[in-house]
């Protein structure tokens, strides 16, 4: 068996409750769909999916094989594929996965497939554009998506969707505003011409926040389930889902003027004991952590890292904490560390938890 060392706890138990908490915010029959994408934001999506199956109606990924790993792991949960490719479209028939169809190039290749393989009704989600720009049919494309869908009987459209911009900043308020009311509109021209009434969906987790007026049917959550809410208020009724721990492979002690590691960036100014943990760069610690800016725990001191980020190692100063070869060391295991690393890096939380990498053993305790 691999031993790995370093490991990413994924914690069942705060998964739920931050469910729980979101669906306390939401109208009963409001449906939720959870985002598992990207691995479960960089841990382990086919161990989330499991533990959420019996407790969410949908789930959604990015890309096909994401959802083909989720149904070959025995998800059985109807899932959206946001953004499939034309060249897997067939691919998604032979596992049940439900695409996102966003422009009529997409459609009309999805409808050739659905003929050919004399589908009735397979369910296809449908995604406006309401201001994101990035994917999704235009207001003025109504009447056509109308059309297409009146003569269609190979596919039916399960839900209808679109994705808000600014969610997150309520001094953007109009702008979001602006988009609630354009897609209240299309909505309303779908519920006027379909003998039929698709899931109508808009909000992501600060969507949710911050406009639950507009949760419509079902609610998309990411972020929120893995414990990150608009700030530091809302996240803090969240619970972290995603632990990084690792251990002391090695201490050194140095001698005033000795170097630590690559481009020797770190010189000692007096002795230093340098412990050196098995993470690195290829693990998803950005370099922006690298020469004191970042630290991890060891018995729970900060101990700063020292030098560069090595690839697959950092060396972190542990002059001042009593600790041994082997002890455990802990990388992230608080909304508030995960956001202290994204804050170093200049990034967000989103990117801190995907750069999690493959590489990094995922371990779920229920
Ligand atoms: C990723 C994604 C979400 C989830 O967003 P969070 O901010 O993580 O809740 C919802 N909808 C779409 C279309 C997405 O791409």
């Amino acid at each position: 068996m691999n031993h790995h060392v370093t490991v990413l706890e994924i914690d069942g138990k705060a998964l739920e409750h931050n469910l729980e908490y979101f669906k306390q915010k939401l109208h009963q029959e409001t449906k939720i769909l959870a985002v598992v994408k990207a691995f479960g934001y960089g841990s382990d999506g086919v161990q989330i999916a499991k533990f959420l199956e019996k407790k969410v109606a949908y789930f959604a990924v990015a890309y096909t094989h994401e959802g083909v790993a989720l149904r070959e792991a025995g998800i059985q949960t109807p899932i959206l594929v946001l953004h499939p490719q034309i060249p897997n479209l067939e691919l998604m028939l032979s596992y049940c996965l439900e695409p996102n169809l966003y422009h009529f190039k997409i459609a009309n290749a999805f409808l050739k497939i659905a003929k050919e393989n004399s589908l009735s009704d397979y369910p296809i989600h449908l995604k406006f554009n309401t201001g994101l720009n990035r994917l999704g049919f235009s207001e003025s494309d109504i009447p056509e998506v109308l059309a297409f869908f009146k003569n269609t009987k190979q596919l039916k459209i399960q839900s209808l969707f679109s994705h808000l911009a600014v969610s997150e900043d309520l001094e953007e308020q109009k702008f979001t505003e602006n988009q609630i009311g354009l897609f209240t509109h299309i909505v309303e021209e779908f519920k006027k011409h379909l003998d039929y009434t698709p899931i109508f969906h808009l909000l992501n987790t600060s969507g949710v926040l911050n406009y639950p007026r507009a949760q419509f049917d079902m609610v998309r959550i990411g972020i929120g389930l893995y414990g990150f809410g608009n700030d530091p208020i809302e996240t803090k009724q969240l619970k972290n889902t995603h632990n990084l721990k690792s251990i002391i492979s090695q201490i050194h002690s140095i001698e005033l003027g000795q170097t630590v590691g690559y481009n020797r960036a770190f010189v000692a100014k007096k002795k230093t004991l340098v412990a050196t943990i098995p993470i690195g760069h290829a693990d998803g610690i950005s370099r922006k952590l690298g020469n004191q800016k970042g630290n991890v725990l060891i018995q729970n001191q900060k101990a700063k890292i020292i030098g560069n980020v090595c690839m697959d190692m950092i060396m972190v100063d542990v002059t001042k904490i009593e600790c041994t070869e082997g002890d455990e060391v802990t990388v992230f295991n608080s909304q508030q560390m995960i956001q202290e690393i994204a804050d170093i890096a200049t990034t967000i939380p989103y990117e801190t938890l995907t750069g999690i990498s493959q590489r990094v053993h995922k371990i779920f305790k229920q």
